[in-house]
């Protein structure tokens, strides 16, 4: 059967047309305003037509477009150098997506070795749940089969443990082990932190044993936790970091952090992008740095994050029957729950709020790192109501018995 649209059918959209949208806010064709507290996956982190990102944007498309990597870009250099600033980095690609920043990640980790003498040292530990894109090498790094199927042989050098499990990870590492990548917090996967413990152990593991560290922060990155990334609760800095997500604040980009050393080994024509870095997506990330890097930002989406979690436990706790747990940090949260994920979405979606389902049953609410201690209540309070509707058509059934 063919179907009306001429689009690829790989996704299960819902029926909503947004026209615009206005901070936390997204309007449809018709009028209808949804409190967006998915972020176009974690995305929108300043929220929608944010005036700083859309005069950033306008001011550079009357300028420069593109021009390639064969040539400086000042904006690449600037957003280079804040970024290595407040990080652990010291340099840093420029890509377009997320993939495409663990795509350089793996490669720079394997050629690193290459570089020492040890080509046969390539493979990359990764941990079950993981999601780290969706190329040929970022379906073999996540593991997970439902990407796998149907795309040919896995590609080789990806060895994956269960999260957290310290004995398979010392069966699996050897001289092969080129790197360890991991999500500090998981996102598909369902909000599931990786914790400090482990974090630390996997550092050590990795100094000890001469592997690289690889942190997969494209989602808990760029504020999204309430610091600058993830890894920083952990106190323990990787060798490698993937960002993409929020750092564009809905422009399509991302970025590969390294330090020195390992950076070194991409030397002219090993690695490359056409698009990557262009002047239009370095205004825009330049013009989210502005605004994440502003005193107090940070603290604000701590703050604001134990607030949401904080009120989400209250929910859990009145309605025992639809959630179960809330996870999370800052505002990365997850809502853990009893009746099905997906029917919990459309459910909040009929009470006016946009939520993204995850792995593990969970719902995750990521807003905007912009939305109001107004707004939170509101989330709240159309939660509650998406909750009630379950307990109601629980007791309808109970009822009909
Ligand atoms: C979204 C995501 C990716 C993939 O990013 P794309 O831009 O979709 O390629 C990889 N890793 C993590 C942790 C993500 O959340």
């Amino acid at each position: 059967m063919t179907s009306a649209s001429s689009l690829f059918g790989n996704y299960a959209r819902s029926n909503l047309e947004f026209d615009h949208g206005e901070g936390v806010w997204l309007v449809t064709n018709d009028g209808r305003r949804f409190l967006d507290c998915g972020s176009g996956i974690a995305v929108n982190a300043l929220g929608h037509s944010h005036p700083h990102l859309v005069s950033a944007l306008k001011e550079q498309a009357e300028k420069l477009w593109h021009v390639s990597n064969l040539h400086k870009v000042p904006g690449q250099e600037k957003l280079g150098e804040r970024l290595a600033a407040s990080s652990f980095a010291d340099k840093v690609l420029m890509v377009n997506s997320g993939a495409e920043a663990m795509e350089a990640c793996i490669k720079a980790a394997r050629r690193y070795h290459y570089d020492r003498g040890n080509p046969e040292r390539f493979h990359i530990v990764t941990f079950e749940g993981a999601f780290h894109g969706r190329t040929i090498a970022t379906i073999a790094a996540g593991g997970q089969e439902k990407y796998l199927e149907g795309f040919g042989p896995k590609a080789p050098g990806f060895d994956q443990v269960p999260a957290g499990d310290l004995e398979a990870l010392a069966a699996i590492i050897g001289p092969q082990t080129a790197a360890i990548a991991i999500e500090p917090i998981q996102g598909e996967g369902g909000i599931r932190e990786q914790g400090t413990d482990f974090l630390r152990h996997l550092r050590k593991l990795c100094d000890d044993n001469g592997i690289l560290l690889i942190f997969d922060e494209i989602q808990t990155g760029v504020g999204r936790t309430g610091k600058l990334f993830a890894h920083e609760w952990a106190g323990v800095a990787p060798d490698l970091m993937a960002i993409a997500k929020g750092i564009g604040g809905g422009f399509p980009m991302g970025a590969c952090l390294a330090t020195e050393e390992v950076a070194a080994c991409l030397t002219p024509g090993t690695h490359g992008t056409t698009f990557g870095g262009n002047p239009l997506a370095m205004a825009v990330g330049n013009a989210v740095l502005d605004v994440v890097l502003e005193d107090g930002f940070l603290e604000q989406v701590e703050r604001k994050g134990l607030l949401l979690k904080q009120k989400l436990a209250g929910l859990v706790d009145t309605h025992p029957q639809v959630l179960a747990e809330v996870r999370g940090k800052g505002l990365l949260l997850g809502l853990k729950c009893v009746v099905p994920a997906g029917e919990f979405v459309a459910a909040a979606r009929e009470h006016g709020l946009l939520a993204v389902p995850a792995g593990d049953n969970v719902v995750r609410i990521i807003p905007p790192l912009t939305i109001t201690e107004e707004e939170l209540s509101e989330v709240v309070t159309r939660l509650d109501a998406a909750a009630s509707t379950f307990e109601k058509s629980q007791s309808l059934e109970g009822a009909a018995e």
